[in-house]
């Protein structure tokens, strides 16, 4: 019988967890055996007794949690004093963000821990219900605009009243993958009129579909990988993109911007030539502000002043929306582990010929399993 433990969040301003009451009915229902954490749930407002009342095993001692379990899941990954304290054999399910943990990656293998990193579940049909990178980003997306709606001084949609007419803000995104497009849906309902540009021009259509309009560009070739990520631009092309949205982002009462690059750092979109040229007091919220940002001066974590724009670069957006972004985050997990439960043995089983492995497990009994961070690997200890 697989022990499955879910452990709290111990990041700073992090409030979401990885498992509801709902989850504990269903995994247990399986012949599983779960453990949770003792205050888990505390920052959504789910008690301990939730839990147990489920059939969960709540534990009050991290440490005890930690050396019973086969699998961990948490949402953001281990720290070594966590992992140092688990069997040799365990597996680690977890954002990982391994492009940017090499080195814990390495610790890893070497101590023949598994672990296995939820942003790089294939993109297929068959995984969209373990798609974490996903939920989250859809929330992201949603959260973004709640944050711009409630520093701007103005209203979104148009108002006309005795008191004379508002004009709907102008809001622009950038970057309309999975919270671009949420961001964008977010922004029409509250009746902004809402543009948007996408290096990808399969795209076009899904943004006219929302009732925004696309803003054309024409950068030459541009491109998606296979799993429908965007290629980068070469700097010429994105020159000409800075260029040809500065008079869209100058006239706009919101940007934000969402253009990301799987597994590298995001381009950098707006200067601070053109933030200058917006009206003092617009907002730009900047998605990818963590990893280094589209936007120039925004600060990871922080709230920023620039050229009299609000810059928005907290991050971590979905833990604003907890209890929902737990909900699909749980869900996810839940269903990753369905896909590898074995019914007769009540247990979790590794197939590594499977698909989702091969590129979502990262370590496993001392081996690297992802070819790309394999490569990565191998390539730094050349
Ligand atoms: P992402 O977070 O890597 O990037 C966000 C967006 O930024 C993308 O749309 C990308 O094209 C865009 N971008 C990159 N450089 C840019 C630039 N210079 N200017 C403007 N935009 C730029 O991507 P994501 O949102 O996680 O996903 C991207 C796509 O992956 C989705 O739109 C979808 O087509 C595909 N996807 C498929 C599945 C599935 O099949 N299960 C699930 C999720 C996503």
């Amino acid at each position: 019988m697989s022990i499955i433990g879910f452990v709290k969040e111990h990041a700073e301003n992090e409030r979401r967890c990885s498992i509801l009451p709902i989850n504990v009915k269903a995994y247990i229902k399986l012949g599983a055996t779960i453990l949770v954490e003792s205050g888990i749930g505390k920052s959504i407002n789910i008690t301990d007794s939730e839990y147990t009342d489920e059939g969960a095993t709540v534990e009050t001692d991290r440490a005890s949690l930690l050396a019973k379990a086969d699998f961990l899941m948490s949402i953001h990954a281990l720290e070594k004093v966590d992992l140092e304290k688990t069997k040799t054999t365990v597996c680690c399910m977890s954002f990982l963000d391994p492009f940017n943990a090499l080195e814990h990656i390495k610790w890893l293998q070497q101590s023949g821990r598994s672990a296995l990193s939820v942003e790089m579940i294939p993109r297929s049909s068959r995984c969209q219900k373990m798609d974490a990178l996903s939920s989250q980003a859809s929330l992201a997306g949603y959260v973004m605009v709640a944050k711009a709606m409630s520093i701007l001084p103005r209203i979104f949609p148009m108002m006309m009243t005795p008191a004379g007419t508002l004009k709907p803000s102008k809001v622009f995104v950038i970057g309309a993958g999975v919270a671009g497009l949420q961001a964008i849906a977010t922004a029409k309902r509250l009746g902004a009129a809402v543009i948007a540009y996408d290096t990808r021009e399969v795209v076009a259509e899904q943004v006219r579909s929302l009732g925004a309009k696309f803003l054309a560009i024409d950068i030459g070739e541009t491109g998606q990988t296979d799993q429908g990520y965007a290629k980068a631009l070469t700097p010429e092309q994105i020159e000409i993109q800075q260029q040809a949205q500065a008079e869209c982002i100058s006239s706009s009462d919101v940007v934000i911007t969402t253009a990301q690059l799987f597994g590298r750092k995001p381009p950098l979109l707006i200067k601070k030539d053109v933030i200058a040229k917006m009206k003092p007091g617009s907002v730009i919220v900047d998605m990818a502000a963590e990893n280094g940002g589209n936007v120039e001066g925004s600060v990871a974590g922080s709230i920023v002043t620039v050229e009299g724009v609000t810059v928005i670069g907290t991050g971590n957006w979905a833990s604003e929306v907890a209890l929902d972004a737990s909900q699909m985050y749980a869900n996810n997990l839940q269903a990753l582990l369905l896909e590898f439960w074995d019914t007769e043995t009540k247990k979790i089983v590794l197939n590594l010929e499977d698909d989702i492995l091969q590129t979502a497990l990262i370590t496993h009994n001392g081996e690297l399993i992802n070819s790309t961070i394999k490569a990565l690997l191998t390539q730094e200890s050349v």
